[in-house]
């Protein structure tokens, strides 16, 4: 059984998909990321990048694939909000439509409508030719209030309320925090397992002197996963052909970078690239964050990152049940690979 936590980048585009010569190098899917914690998968929203990562996981996946038949294929999908570009994949996404699968759905209730009203509304009759519930996996859809900590053990998956006396090296744990600085709000995620953790924090702008409650979130993350969708020059107005767009509830490469350095993380991703940047441009975002903050990535469709505990019971204070210690020269040990 593997025991890395590892993250795969399926989808890196910020509200629409954009194919096209323009976008080769760093893909034109929307948001959804596959994390892996040694067998267990969790993806992290349902843009259009769940699409091939679907078709992957029926592959590849035996309880799906029809190898092991008395068990299901478990899933855990997570949506940081209910916007388009985050779930417009799900109807689309083939484990949905086994038998053998059983899905795990979190994330927030909308303002006005329940999580799981919005999924059934997004396949509709009238918009959609299957609905929700006449896709044949198991779905157990579930909103989460930003106190609860989701778990994922031997036991199974469970949303809590509190981590008090979990003793438990093999539970995925997963934090949840609710931020405001986008358009009827987004969740953050902090996933950890076995003393590693990534951060998920797309759709969100950043604050003069930073976002301090996020940074608090991340801190020591070993992965930040953050928003970066506009360069400064686009986000105030000041490139031609490009108004304004502050209090769009997205980051520019800049307040991404703040966050990243404020938060200790161990590496950035940039992430939620927007539509109308040609991979030039992304390009050119990369190279910005690099010089605020050396351990800086573009996202790009396949972009692979494996995180390895180190088996020392010497401990960060990583806040599960067994501490391990990160690797020796600088606390870090993340390996990337290309792939697809
Ligand atoms: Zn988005
Ligand atoms: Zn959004």
């Amino acid at each position: 059984m593997s025991s890395e936590l590892r993250v795969k980048f399926w989808g890196v585009r910020g509200s629409y998909p954009t194919p096209g010569a323009e976008t080769v190098k760093y893909g034109g899917n929307t948001a959804s990321i596959e994390v892996r914690a040694g067998e267990r998968t969790i993806i992290l929203d349902a843009g259009t990048g769940i699409i091939p990562l679907g078709r992957e996981l029926a592959r590849t996946t035996p309880a799906l694939a029809g190898g092991a038949r008395e068990r299901a294929g478990e899933i855990m999908l997570l949506f940081s909000h209910l916007h388009h570009d985050h779930t417009q994949g799900f109807p689309f996404f083939v484990p949905a439509y086994m038998p053998s699968t059983k899905l795990h759905i979190f994330g927030p209730d909308g303002t006005h409508e329940s999580m799981r009203n919005v999924l059934e509304r997004n396949q509709s009759s009238e918009t959609f030719p299957v609905g929700l519930r006449d896709m044949s996996a198991t779905k157990d859809i579930q909103a989460v209030r930003e106190s609860q900590v989701i778990l994922w053990d031997e036991t199974g998956v469970r949303a809590v309320e509190s981590t008090v006396g979990l003793d438990n090296e093999a539970a995925v744990v997963i934090r949840i925090h609710k931020s405001y600085a986008h358009p009827g709000g987004v969740y953050a995620y902090r996933i950890t397992w076995r003393g590693k953790s990534v951060v998920y924090a797309t759709d969100t702008e950043g604050y003069v002197g930073t976002d301090r409650k996020l940074v608090q979130f991340a801190k020591d993350a070993d992965v930040l996963i953050h928003d970066a969708q506009y360069l400064e020059e686009h986000y105030r107005g000041q490139l031609v052909g490009f108004p304004s767009t502050q209090g769009f509830g997205h980051s520019t490469v800049t307040m991404a970078c703040e966050v990243a350095a404020a938060s200790e993380a161990g590496q950035l991703i940039l992430f939620h690239h927007d539509p109308s940047y040609s991979d030039d441009m992304v390009a050119g975002i990369e190279r910005t964050a690099k010089s605020l903050f050396a351990d800086s990535v573009a996202a790009y469709e396949g972009l692979e990152i494996s995180l390895t505990p180190n088996p020392s019971p010497i401990g960060r204070g990583e806040n599960v049940a067994v501490r391990l210690q990160s690797s020796a020269v600088n606390g870090r040990d993340v390996q990337y690979a290309q792939n697809g």
